[in-house]
């Protein structure tokens, strides 16, 4: 039985990111908009300079194993677990 992995379809893609310059530490907070996530970070770049162009970031999602062929009367997808009460936002460092 071949299967497939994908995220799954009710789950976001949530980004995480700190800088590392080592004396920044600045993080941005996480959030599922990607494109909003990105231009943090060239802000952060472009307000701190040079020495803070690399990021550690963490795409988290929630993966989805499927059969490659579908079983009849099977769902095709299972609801998304419960999840965990909001985490705390990560401090912003103070600049
Ligand atoms: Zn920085």
């Amino acid at each position: 039985m071949k299967h497939v992995i994908r995220t799954h379809p009710k789950s976001e893609v949530t980004v995480t990111a700190c800088c590392l310059n080592d004396a920044c530490g600045w993080m941005l907070v996480p959030t599922s908009d990607l494109e909003a996530a990105d231009k943090e970070m060239m802000a952060h770049t472009g307000k701190e300079g040079q020495g803070h162009r690399t990021f550690a970031r963490t795409f988290e999602d929630v993966a989805l194993v499927s059969r490659q062929e579908l079983n009849k009367g099977q769902q095709e997808v299972p609801p998304l677990p419960g999840r965990p009460d909001e985490e705390p936002q990560p401090e912003r460092a103070a600049h």
